[in-house]
């Protein structure tokens, strides 16, 4: 059964009166209208409940409505919401900065904070071309990326993103960067085991280096656990220790996009505290970092690095909102949460324990073909035919069918396809990090609903 509002389409209302036209084909049945969330739940105006099981974008790690973060909001808000950083520094921005660096760990010694994924992506990549031009190798300028990956919408961000259908559509704009293939785990190449595809995408990075020419290249990056790229593509400590060789050996900066793995979603702070052996050189975070509360991103970098640039007139960028003190206030009250419930615990056992769940769920359904993840940044592939592992056609877009499901059945199923399914269809399964069991039973019991309906609509 639809709500009033899930009936309506994109573009049934006047020109200017739907933002909605602006990132949803017409014609498309229009979401439900929200009105409140609490905990893992949100609300339509109709009154029907829909389970976040993908936290949103993989952003509400801390669920919604949290009282502790909401009054903290209220205080920050009574105290002061703007103050230009290169006029007045905050107290919690300073406070943040050095609880974040804190859980990173050693060799991420400095935070700088900006509004979102994107910008953050950005700030990395030029304070990395700054560090390089001040420490007299100005010719280091490529970054290389993988494909596919996902590091956000603008067009600096875009250069680094592997996915061919928006290169179609803005590669004039783009300078090109040279990609590498990302190591899948579901769809390696004929003739190839996991491993072996792993070591050749590594080779991959050196021979990539060497042919550019390694006094152009400044930097490598990439997700440490894919999210709408790779589908939660997990990849062994073997693959992780031969690209820090690499970059080392030909002084390339490793730059870890833990945009959507870190903030504790993977059962570390850090997806990389996963591999000790990566020690990426940057890192960047957004999405949990301030959990949805409000915009929030961050480069985390060395001392040598911010020491380098700074000392040669300070780091040449900046953005009207960076280090803005309400959020970095609100996500010093999202940290306490995430310390109080220890939620970093809580998202490797919870990740167990929903990934238990999900190979049973896998076994009964015909459209499951891989179940992979750490934590709770986990994800389904969808396919036609488990043993050839063949996709969903293209143009039946089986994420965005899904979703549609989902709705209908009161599970919210954030998914964005990209690379129009080169890669696969899959469907991101990344509640929030406070899920209880029974939430995630729950979670698992809707999504199986609509996968029977979405196979119903795939037998016709
Ligand atoms: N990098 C990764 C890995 C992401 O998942 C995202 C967003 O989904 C971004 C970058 C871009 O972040 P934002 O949408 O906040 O600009």
């Amino acid at each position: 059964m639809q709500t009033a509002t899930a009936r309506r389409t994109v573009g049934d209302t006047p020109a200017g009166g739907s933002v909605l036209g602006f990132y949803a084909p017409k014609g498309t049945p229009r979401p439900p209208r929200v009105a409140r969330a609490e905990g893992v739940f949100l609300w339509d105006e109709d009154g029907r409940r829909y389970l976040d099981a993908t936290s949103g974008a993989v952003v509400t790690n801390i669920g919604h409505g949290n009282p502790a973060v909401l009054q903290a909001m209220q205080a920050q808000a009574r105290k002061v919401t703007f103050a230009y950083p290169r006029f007045f520094e905050s107290e919690d921005s300073i406070a943040l900065a050095d609880r974040v660096c804190a859980l990173a760990g050693p060799g991420l010694d400095r935070a700088f904070f900006v509004s979102g994924g994107s910008e953050a992506n950005e700030s990395a990549l030029k304070l990395a071309r700054q560090y390089a031009v001040v420490s007299g190798q100005p010719g280091r300028w490529k970054v290389i990326s993988r494909n596919p990956s996902y590091h956000g919408a603008t067009l600096g961000a875009l250069t680094v993103t592997g996915d061919a259908s928006a290169h179609a559509l803005y590669g004039p704009m783009l300078r090109a960067q040279p990609k590498v293939a990302a190591p899948l785990s579901y769809r390696v190449p004929d003739g190839h085991s996991v491993e072996s595809f792993e070591a050749a995408c590594a080779q991959a990075l050196e021979d990539t280096i060497v042919r550019e020419g390694a006094d152009s290249v400044l930097a490598f990056i990439l997700e440490p656990i894919g999210g709408l790229s790779t589908g939660a593509v997990v990849s062994s400590p073997a693959y992780f220790r031969a690209v820090r060789e690499i970059c080392d050996r030909h002084g390339v900066l490793l730059v870890f996009d833990e945009i959507m793995s870190g903030a504790g979603r993977t059962g570390r702070f850090l997806a990389a505290h996963h591999w000790p052996e990566a020690r990426p050189d940057l890192v960047t975070l957004a999405k949990g970092l301030a959990a949805g509360y409000t915009p929030l991103g961050a480069v985390l970098a060395p001392e040598r690095i911010v020491d380098a640039v700074a000392a040669s007139g300070g780091f040449v960028h900046g953005h009207t909102y960076f280090t803005n003190p309400l959020s970095c206030a609100v996500a010093n009250a999202v940290l306490d949460e995430v310390v109080r419930q220890d939620l970093v615990a809580r998202a490797q056992a919870a990740g167990a324990y929903l990934k238990d769940r999900l190979h049973a769920l896998a076994a009964r359904s015909p459209l499951v073909g891989d179940v992979r993840g750490l934590g709770l940044l986990g994800a389904i592939e969808l396919v036609a035919d488990k043993a050839s592992r063949r996709a969903l056609p293209v143009d039946f877009n089986a994420p965005a069918r899904l979703t549609e499901h989902g709705l209908r059945h009161g599970i919210a199923l954030y998914n964005r396809r990209a690379n129009r399914g080169e890669f696969g269809d899959f469907q991101m399964v990344t509640p929030p990090l406070t899920a209880s069991d029974a939430e995630l039973d729950l979670l698992v019991e809707l999504l199986e609903r609509a996968l029977a309906d979405l196979h119903d609509e795939v037998r016709g």
